[in-house]
């Protein structure tokens, strides 16, 4: 343990080493429950006598500060009686710059549940079910990489877009959802997010204004937010963004960025149809503006014809597109992609290896033997079975308990739906309501450029949970709403 101690000091040494501890333990740096050094050892690490240890240890201990236990040692004391230590302790004085960080943060749109939380609550947030990821087909995978790659695997792999068989591999799946792509052209990222924010550092800076639909995916959100972008929102219908809307706003903002998640949006579940696809190709060409196409989940369709991507219609990179093994396979791979062509994508890939140097070299191999053997295939016609199931299993809950004048659409695909309340209902009253009943949703908010046109949705995933699990959550959702009700 450092302990700074200043032998010069008018203030004893054992006094020094006490103030040292009781700081710590009142800050939150020493939790409960941590074990600290016997007096011996700290007094020989300190360089003082085991007696001076001895008198801070003892006074610590008479204020309650730690406590000893016969055969294990001595451990910092519990100061509030749940167990509670405050999870932000703040020091009287924080340096100026740190000042001026908590500045910065916006307070978010928060909820506090009324009650503490049931242990059987139902939680809708999620996305997809950590029960139906592949455990087995993947342990044995990192094995087969392990043994046949063997150190190469874990060293950096080199300072590149990624590791170069995955890249031709992401571009044979794109391919075969009628995206022509070249493997120069495919940059493996941490996580699509990882994509979003390369794009965003590149290509935009303070105070640019970027299009999104309204509503949309929320951590695209936070990103503009905290990178002090301007944002400006076309509503969406159930085509997608309402294209029509966009040109005027085209010429009165002059956006450096138009954000779109065309398939199975996220929050709304929709797709763009294909005319609007080709109206915002057409549109971000003639303005000169770049289009960035989320596409985080349209492998996950159960019904219905796929439409091209926006990126298969472009001929002259206007479209930077980004995808993710995220939501099919798992999000802890933290591996997305992005596919961008011209001088852009030089960019991109600096921006990458000055963000983070690489994406896991071992994960990167893991992930291309895993889809190049067939298990990733295998896995998403699982994954799409499953989660139809329980699409349909909250659409009939839905239909039996919700109130008429609940409304939703049935998605295609994806992982969300997307409740439109009373236009008098606000999601943050009925959210704490919601928790005490033991079931969770993601509230509207979350999803607007301004939050407040947020209030009358909420967002509801159905891939997490079993039939019966979404059966039960949905009906402690609509008893909550009848009582708000009364
Ligand atoms: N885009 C959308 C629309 C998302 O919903 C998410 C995650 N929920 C992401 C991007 C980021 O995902 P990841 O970084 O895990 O690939």
């Amino acid at each position: 343990m450092r302990i700074p101690l200043d032998p010069q000091s008018r203030t004893p040494l054992y006094r020094q080493i006490e103030d040292w501890f009781r700081e710590n333990i009142h800050t939150g740096g020493l939790p409960p429950d941590v074990k600290i050094p016997s007096t011996r050892d700290l007094a020989d690490e300190l360089g003082v006598s085991r007696i001076t240890v001895k008198n801070a240890y003892a006074n610590l201990e008479s204020d309650g500060l730690i406590y000893t236990r016969e055969g294990s040692g001595t451990f910092v004391a519990s100061l509030f009686p749940e167990d509670k230590t405050p999870s932000t302790a703040v020091p009287a004085n924080w340096p100026f710059w740190q000042l001026e960080a908590t500045e910065e943060i916006q307070e978010p749109v928060e909820v506090t549940p009324a009650a503490p939380i049931r242990d059987d609550l139902i939680s809708f947030i999620g996305v997809g079910d950590p029960r139906a990821f592949p455990l087995k087909d993947f342990t044995h995978t990192i094995r087969d990489v392990l043994e046949s790659d063997g150190t190469t695997a874990l060293e950096y792999g080199g300072l590149h877009a990624g590791y170069y068989p995955l890249r031709k591999t992401i571009s044979q799946i794109l391919a075969s959802q009628g995206i022509q792509s070249r493997p120069e052209e495919v940059l493996i990222t941490a996580g699509s997010q990882q994509g979003l924010s390369l794009v965003c550092q590149t290509l935009l800076k303070p105070g640019d204004v970027v299009i999104v639909e309204k509503p949309t995916y929320n951590f695209a959100l936070e990103l503009f937010r905290a990178l002090r972008l301007k944002i400006i929102g076309i509503p969406v219908d159930r085509q997608g963004m309402q294209v029509e809307q966009l040109e005027p706003v085209l010429q009165q903002y002059h956006p450096r960025m138009i954000y779109s998640i065309p398939v199975f949006q996220n929050p709304g579940g929709m797709c763009l149809s294909a005319p609007r696809r080709r109206l915002l190709l057409e549109l971000a060409s003639c303005y000169n503006v770049p289009i960035l196409e989320d596409d985080f989940v349209s492998d996950l369709r159960f019904e219905g014809r796929a439409l091209p991507a926006i990126k298969s219609l472009d001929k002259n990179g206007q479209v930077i597109y980004i995808g993710t093994f995220s939501k099919m396979l798992m999000p802890g791979l933290r591996i997305g992609y992005l596919l961008a062509r011209g001088p852009i994508f030089e960019r991109l890939v600096r921006q990458k290896w000055v963000q983070d140097l690489a994406t896991s070299n071992l994960m990167q191999r893991v992930l291309d033997r895993y889809v190049t053997v067939g298990r990733y295939q295998a896995h998403l016609r699982r994954s799409t079975r499953l989660y139809r199931k329980r699409r349909d299993a909250m659409v009939a809950a839905l239909r039996r308990y919700l109130p008429p004048s609940v409304s939703f659409d049935v998605p295609h695909g994806g992982l969300f739906l997307w409740l439109r309340l009373p236009e008098d209902m606000s999601c943050l009253d009925l959210l704490p309501l919601a928790m005490q009943n033991g079931v969770e949703f993601s509230p509207g908010t979350r999803y607007f450029p301004d939050p407040e046109e947020g209030k009358p949705n909420l967002r509801l995933n159905f891939a997490t949970h079993t039939p019966q699990e979404i059966e039960e959550g949905i009906r402690r959702l609509a008893v909550t709403l009848s009582k708000i009700r009364e």
